[in-house]
């Protein structure tokens, strides 16, 4: 079957397009290499809870039950994910992953998974900033214990002893702060910490993005361009943070037992009194990545114009 549109993710901002391109009566699929919807979220660490409040986590309109200002635990997500997708009635194939994306001589897309090939006039690539996680060549024998944010659950994984977490952006502070009630934590960070509350005057730090129109600043203009440097820490987790972490500087290298910083003495990967066990944290949160209801950012291929466009909606 040929489709006008193929979606590839079926995450929040895959499904948010299948319901937009639905309201348009649009001949599309959405192909996700995942079980069911919300799956992103799932593997998430246990502990998560959004710093975005339920109403500024909605897609379309579409209640997200609870108190609308409280801040939603991630397995809301995946039930309101699931809910969104049933209630819509939006098609999607799970356990398709796409391999590859090439073009006919007749401009038509012709997306490759595992077993299927489907052709579309068009294709929507929406498969997340954080899907795929990224892991720095720092291997050395020396580093007892190493595991990537996205593969860690809760503190019973990390074995005794000092833990070394690389990276201070949110999810970084978010696993320090849980780590230091039972692990003695060093924290690396690269740039200064810079925090913001999650609610100012009782209203949530996300209302007033809205209420001064930050969240619907053009990314390409001056301002745009300083919030997303930003990448603020938000809530209250880097107080305890600053209490119970030694803050470092970047992480230079790591070699024959040694952890080599900027601006701060190398510390041991074998200290006489536990491990040093590293956890990393490559995704951060920037400040314009958006919550769910507001603008989205997807990478759409027309089939007509031949190159790659960003499209907001
Ligand atoms: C630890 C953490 C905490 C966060 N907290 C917040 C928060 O509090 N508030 C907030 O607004 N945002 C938060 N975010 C950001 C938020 O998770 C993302 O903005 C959001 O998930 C992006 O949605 P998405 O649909 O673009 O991608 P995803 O939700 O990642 O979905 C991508 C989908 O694509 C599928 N996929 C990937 N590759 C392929 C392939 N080759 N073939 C087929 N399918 C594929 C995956 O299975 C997945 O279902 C957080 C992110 C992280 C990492």
């Amino acid at each position: 079957m040929e489709y006008d549109v193929i979606i590839v993710g079926g995450g929040q901002a895959g499904l948010a397009m299948g319901y937009a391109l639905k309201k348009k009566n649009k001949r599309f699929t959405i192909l996700d290499e995942n079980e069911s919807a919300g799956e992103s979220w799932r593997q998430r660490y246990d502990s998560l809870q959004l710093f975005t409040p339920r109403n500024y986590s909605q897609l379309h309109g579409f209640l997200f039950n609870g108190d609308p200002a409280g801040f939603p635990h991630k397995n809301e997500v995946v039930a309101y994910l699931k809910r969104f997708k049933e209630d819509n009635g939006l098609p999607v194939i799970y356990n398709q992953k796409v391999m590859e994306l090439s073009q006919e001589e007749d401009e038509k897309f012709l997306v490759s998974t595992q077993n299927h090939r489907y052709k579309a006039r068009h294709v929507v690539v929406a498969t997340g900033a954080f899907y795929h996680p990224f892991v720095p060549k720092i291997h050395d024998s020396s580093i007892p214990f190493m595991i990537h944010a996205s593969d860690y659950k809760n503190p019973s994984q990390i074995p005794e002893g000092e833990v070394l977490i690389v990276g201070a952006g949110n999810t970084g502070i978010q696993i320090a702060a849980e780590l230091t009630r039972t692990h003695s934590v060093l924290l690396a960070k690269s740039k200064p910490i810079k925090r913001l509350p999650q609610s100012i005057a009782g209203r949530s730090l996300f209302w007033w993005f809205d209420f001064l129109r930050l969240s619907k600043e053009n990314p390409d203009s001056m301002l745009g361009k300083f919030l997303q440097k930003r990448d603020p820490i938000i809530g209250n987790d880097y107080e305890i943070v600053k209490k119970h972490v030694e803050i470092l500087g970047r992480v230079k290298s790591v070699n024959d037992g040694q952890a080599y910083f900027q601006g701060s003495s190398p510390k041991k990967c074998h200290q006489s009194f536990g491990q040093l066990v590293i956890v990393m944290i490559i995704h951060g949160l920037i400040l314009m990545e958006s919550p769910m209801n507001m603008e989205t950012q997807f990478i759409v291929m027309e089939s007509q114009t031949k190159k790659d466009s960003i499209l907001l909606v």
